[in-house]
């Protein structure tokens, strides 16, 4: 009888333990020292288009948000530099700490987060390859394992783009903030994309349908104002002013690089690459990988200032 109360009184404190230990975890779990503390941790992932959230492994999210970003038949060391770029992007947003809908973590919605794709679906849209499609992710992944980029001893915040055209844009000339790591460089690796260059022709119907202050027949329009790398800023259109940034959301264009002519009273725009060109260009990523450059170089091109770190997540593991 004593001893069976005192192997009560044990049960109870063990399990007082595991039920602080368990809280301790959680605990660390939802904080940024999560990731000096040797697990690897879960995240919670809004998906909006389901309008619901789920839980997952951190190393596990990335393969889907590089299978949502990047062609999956690129070269393996351009797939490893976008697994580092999700990564450490997704790791500046956790230590942010802004919340997503439904207080996640993360979201799948690319005007505030990076894209994500369900393994599940990964294979309904790649009937036919998805085994071989999806490893190779797994394996980019996989083998850069942990590995972020710093600058100062901080994540740096790893914006990529689909095609630059020749050259990427510094951030101050499209976010207004200069970043040491986000200048402008050339590239001459992306010419293989169909995005390096594009014509499209607009009729005045069609101006004046996306264009609220264009009214007239009579078509004026001057550039008033480029980016270092030769992106449109400012321009003019019948004496209104407009951004680039404005102007591209109008006609939907794929960049804010292109110049124009006018011919018939059509306009003919004449853009270069696509997306807002700053940070890695993608497909400049996958030809610097063809020209037998590994995934740090190709990182290193892209970004300057910067420092590899990998997170101590295995140690506990
Ligand atoms: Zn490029």
């Amino acid at each position: 009888m004593r001893n069976l109360r005192y192997n009560r009184k044990k049960i109870i404190i063990l399990g007082l333990i595991l039920i602080c230990l368990l809280g301790l975890w959680r605990f660390m779990a939802r904080n940024e020292e999560t990731f000096e503390l040797g697990h690897e941790p879960y995240i919670s992932l809004y998906l909006h288009q389901k309008d619901e959230t789920i839980r997952i492994k951190f190393e596990e999210y990335l393969i889907g948000a590089v299978a949502a970003e990047m062609p999956a038949s690129f070269e393996m060391d351009a797939l490893k530099a976008q697994a580092v770029c999700a990564r450490t992007y997704a790791i500046k947003k956790l230590l942010e700490q802004k919340k997503f809908p439904q207080q996640a973590d993360l979201s799948d919605d690319i005007n505030s987060c990076q894209a994500y794709i369900d393994p599940a679906d990964f294979a309904k849209a790649n009937p036919k390859h998805h085994k071989e499609l999806l490893r190779r992710i797994k394996k980019a992944v996989e083998e850069t394992r942990g590995v972020i980029m710093l600058c100062n001893g901080e994540p740096i915040d790893a914006l990529y783009h689909s095609t630059c055209g020749g050259r990427t844009e510094k951030a101050g000339d499209v976010w207004l903030k200069d970043l040491p790591y986000l200048n402008s460089v050339v590239c001459d690796y992306c010419a293989q994309s169909k995005h390096y260059a594009t014509v499209q022709v607009f009729s005045t119907q069609q101006l004046k349908n996306n264009i609220a202050c264009y009214s007239t027949d009579d078509l004026e329009i001057k550039i008033i104002e480029t980016t270092a790398s030769g992106r449109v800023k400012n321009l003019l259109i019948n004496n209104v002013k407009l951004s680039g940034e404005e102007f591209r959301r109008l006609l939907n264009l794929p960049s804010n690089w292109w110049n124009f002519e006018i011919k018939k009273g059509k306009l003919i725009i004449n853009s270069r690459g696509y997306g807002h060109g700053v940070g890695m260009c993608q497909f400049g990523a996958n030809g610097m990988a063809q020209d037998g450059n590994d995934y740090k170089k190709i990182l290193r091109h892209y970004y300057g200032h910067i420092e590899f770190n990998k997170i101590s997540y295995d140690v506990l593991d």
